[in-house]
């Protein structure tokens, strides 16, 4: 018989912490923190083989699930004294989803699941408290109806708004068991009177319904969306946990928090969290009251008047305390806690490894490695890479003027300029015509991920720091100012008031998420640097890793930002680039328009000293290091003139009629220029294009490395190899340059010729073109291009139907095809290593600076790799974790 339920509670649990596939996160560690002895309501976990099993057989469940869920209940109700169903001796639980990835939001939880109208009752006559008992039933309705019976949340909302008005109230606080009675009342009609029949009463319908609702959420779009933009396979499944309830809206000495312990903005080491009393699960993320500060400490810090729980419930407070850092210490690592107290006494409901901005997790690593906690490898292991994207950002400028039109909480760090809009839509389709948006919203919910993800950054006018729009924003590393109570937002006017002043849908702010200030325009930004505890990473990375980083780069302004990054060398100079500028391009047509190699070389010898100092200045600024040069790459069409008078400048400059260029022009049109006459093939036609550029490489690094004292070594690269001859029959008219430099100037220099390994034949033939080739460096796009048979400018238009579908996992462009593409690099880097054991290789498509593809770098055992400037820190990270990985 399979195990569908583990069960948890009173000091011992059937699973464990890393039960995370099978229990889900929320499960696993419910049942770890009951294991350790901590209070944790009892309750029991459905597998994620069930949620499984429920999806390969239309949507039912497996037969003896019903019998192993109804053991489990009645366990719970032995543990808790209490039985499910029993008015006697009322056992409420709640539904609650957890799959193995946190996925804050996508799966709702229903609470108080039993109360019906006969149990309100025996719960309001248990407990002594007829307002409490009726505030549980309504929520309950509340959620049973929006989660498992799909009613819009909004009817309920209107109908509570409506009823505080009559009563001329504030708060939900504020209403008494009457007013809930004659909610619940209203709730009831409205879900009889919208389905056509009542509210379910029976408590096993309810539990078999909000199991059912559990499941099918795993598929509802928020969900699915949510999976898309994390990479979380859907084959994982949610689990589903049912646990006894505890209430912290028992009144005065109740209350329910969340907490994190150490400051997931900063990385602080101090408990930080919030807390409402008398109020129940969601209360404190939903915005609904402001909630208070845990610690005095920073009640303090906020200045805030409303009593921290250190002061109100001084033995909770004590007990949290202990238990936070019991938790801390045995995850080692910072805890995301949720919990709620019962007339004084303290309930844990979840912990799990707190989500926390890139600064914060730079902090607490460096701390926790200080503090002996995690070893220096770990710390460097604990920090996902790509959030490092967020410190890369630029911060305002401290000298700026701030015209503060608002102040919220700095939510999430980083500063934002953009467009004011005010609705997740407006900000994708802005997004999409390119322009930068400021999502301004009164709170967040699930449905604005999208606008989210568009925004420079987000500003809510109410909510805390654990705020819907706080957390995922932090999780997506946008700068986030949230409860910016001063501001007034009207959706339907379509305005933002702030100040006195109107700001309409359009109007340009700027929001700082390090100090919660909204300003009026844009404002001047500063460039990141690596410094403190971020560059303490950055040396233990470098310690660590084994391959080099170099940087993709052409232009000294991206060379010198990537030394500063720590970049080692230069991977990729694309030198056609340096074609495109005004004052080149009409030399550059010249020579591409010229019939004879006579006038290509007139052409060409305008270029070389253009060429030989943008070379020299590079050299100088990667004075010491390797830099690669690729030779011209790219089709010839792409520099040709396009308008009249485009053609009229270089018919005039070369001497020609200007029909005698269009002529020239149509001749050169290619019907595939991707794989059309480019790469070595325009050093086979023309090799006077290929000794150009030799020469100037050549030159500039006798001159650069005269002026620096430590010259670089110059590595040419022939792109776009398929034939081991074409490498061959190029390579002879580079070395030839080489040894006229050399002569001409005096001065002995040190450089390679490899290529790129873009086509599968090379790959192939890897051994051959081995004999001749110095160096490979894998040209990952070009190889992903040529192996699938894809064009990536036209891969847009279908590929994402095929991640939807299920065909592919992840666009190959963005992350490297290790099974295919990768087989190629695999097979290229032995055979070259077998004709020449010290042959050099690197990576240098966009594949160099993705953690996953970098991780496959380093198994394949390559020397380098190479990637823009911005991402040489997370690719100095990311190197170093697939060192400590393969160990
Ligand atoms: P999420 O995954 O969205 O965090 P949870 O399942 O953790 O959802 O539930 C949200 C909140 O509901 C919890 O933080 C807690 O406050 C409350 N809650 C869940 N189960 C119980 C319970 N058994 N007793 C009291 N409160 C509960
Ligand atoms: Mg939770
Ligand atoms: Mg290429």
């Amino acid at each position: 018989m399979a195990k569908w339920v583990y069960g948890f509670g009173d000091g011992k649990a059937e699973g464990r912490a890393g039960d995370r596939n099978l229990l889900g996160g929320k499960g696993a560690n419910l049942a770890e923190m009951c294991s350790l002895g901590l209070p944790v309501p009892p309750g029991f976990t459905i597998t994620t083989e069930a949620c499984n099993w429920y999806y390969a057989n239309g949507n039912t469940y497996p037969a003896d699930l019903t019998e192993q869920v109804l053991a489990a209940l009645e366990e719970i109700g032995k543990i808790a004294g209490k039985r499910f169903g029993d008015p006697a001796n009322l056992l409420l639980v709640s539904v609650r989803s957890g799959a193995r990835a946190s996925m804050p939001g996508m799966m709702d939880t229903v609470l108080n699941l039993g109360l019906n109208d006969g149990t309100v009752e025996a719960l309001a006559r248990e407990s002594g408290d007829e307002r409490f008992a009726y505030d549980s039933y309504r929520r309950f309705i509340q959620m049973y109806s929006n989660v498992v019976l799909d009613l819009d949340h909004e009817m309920f909302e209107e109908i509570l708004e409506d009823e505080k008005a009559s009563r001329g109230v504030e708060l939900d606080t504020e209403l008494s068991a009457k007013d809930w009675q004659h909610v619940i009342g209203l709730y009831k009609a409205k879900v009889e009177e919208e389905l056509g029949k009542p509210f379910p009463q029976d408590p096993q319908e309810q539990l078999w319904g909000a199991i059912g609702a559990v499941f099918s959420s795993w598929m509802n779009h928020r969900a699915i969306t949510y999976r898309r933009l994390h990479d979380i396979p859907e084959s994982w499944g949610t689990a589903v946990n049912v646990q006894a309830m505890v209430f912290g809206n028992m009144g005065d000495t109740s209350a329910t928090g969340v907490a994190f312990t150490r400051n997931p903005s900063t990385g602080e080491n101090k408990l930080y969290g919030e807390f409402l009393v008398n109020a129940q699960g969601e209360d404190v993320v939903a915005g609904i009251r402001t909630p208070q500060n845990i610690t005095e400490a920073a009640r303090l810090d906020a200045g805030s008047d409303k009593p921290s729980l250190e002061k109100v419930m001084p033995e909770a407070f004590k007990a949290f305390v202990e238990i936070s850092d019991k938790l801390e210490k045995h995850y080692r690592d910072m805890q995301d806690l949720e919990f709620t107290i019962e007339r004084g006494k303290l309930w844990m409901l979840q912990t799990r490894s707190g989500k926390r901005t890139a600064k914060a997790a730079l902090r607490i690593a460096v701390e926790m490695a200080g503090e002996g906690l995690i070893t220096q490898e770990e710390a460097v292991s604990r920090i996902d890479p790509a959030s490092l994207d967020q410190l890369l950002h630029p911060t305002i400028d401290p000298k700026a003027e701030r015209k503060v039109i608002g102040l919220g909480l700095p939510a999430s760090p980083g500063a934002a300029t953009g467009e004011i809009v005010f609705s997740s839509d407006d900000a994708e389709e802005l997004k999409t015509q390119g322009r930068k948006v400021i999502l301004v919203r009164v709170e967040t919910s699930p449905e604005d991920i999208h606008g989210m993800h568009a925004a420079e950054g987000i500003l809510t006018t109410r909510g805390g720091m654990t705020s819907h729009a706080a957390v995922v924003a932090r999780g997506m590393g946008k700068p986030c100012v949230s409860g910016a109570g001063t501001l007034r937002v009207d959706y339907r006017a379509g305005h933002l008031l702030a100040m006195g002043r109107t700001f309409k849908k359009g109007d340009v702010v700027t929001i700082d998420g390090s100090t919660g200030q909204v300003l009026d325009g844009a404002v001047p930004m500063l460039q990141p640097e690596l410094s403190g505890d971020f560059a303490s990473i950055m040396e233990w990375a470098d310690r660590i890793r084994r391959m080099k980083v170099r940087t993709n780069a052409e232009t000294p302004a991206d060379a010198r930002m990537a030394r500063s990054f720590g970049a080692e060398g230069i991977g990729l100079c694309r030198t056609e680039h340096m074609f495109f500028d005004d004052d080149r391009i009409v030399a550059m047509r010249e020579m591409i328009l010229s019939d004879t190699e006579k006038d290509r070389r007139a052409a060409l010898a305008k270029l070389l000293p253009m060429q030989r100092s943008d070379f020299a200045e590079l050299f100088e600024i990667m004075a010491g290091l390797p830099v690669t040069i690729r030779l011209l790459d790219p089709p010839l069409h792409e520099f040709l003139p396009k308008t009249e008078e485009e053609i009229a400048e270089v018919a005039k400059a070369m001497n020609v009629s200007a029909d005698k260029l269009r002529q020239r022009t149509e001749s050169l049109h290619e019907f595939n220029p991707m794989l059309g006459h480019r790469g070595c093939r325009l050093a086979v036609s023309y090799p006077e294009i290929a000794e150009m550029q030799a020469r100037a490489i050549f030159e500039a690094a006798v001159e650069a490395g005269k002026k620096t004292g430590s010259p670089v070594v110059p590595e040419v690269m022939v792109p776009l190899v398929g034939v081991a001859k074409e490498l061959d029959f190029v390579k002879a008219r580079i070395d030839e340059v080489a040894r006229n430099v050399i002569e001409e100037s005096g001065t002995k220099i040190d450089y390679l010729v490899g290529t790129m390994i873009e086509l599968p034949r090379a790959a192939i033939r890897a051994h051959v073109i081995a004999e001749a080739a110095e160096f490979f460096s894998f040209g990952t796009n070009d190889l992903t291009q040529t192996t699938f048979g894809i064009s990536r400018d036209d891969a847009s238009s279908f590929l994402e139907a095929y991640r939807q579908k299920g065909i592919i996992e992840q666009d190959p462009f963005v992350s490297l095809d290790i099974e295919g593409v990768g087989e190629l690099v695999r097979i290229a880097a032995k055979k070259g290593r077998h004709t020449r054991p010290e042959i050099k290789l690197g990576i240098c498509g966009e594949h160099g600076g993705d953690p996953a593809s970098i991780r496959f770098c380093e198994e394949v055992g390559l020397d380098y790799v190479s990637c823009s400037p911005f991402r040489v820190p997370i690719a100095r990270l990311a190197a170093a974790q697939a060192a400590v990985k393969k160990g």
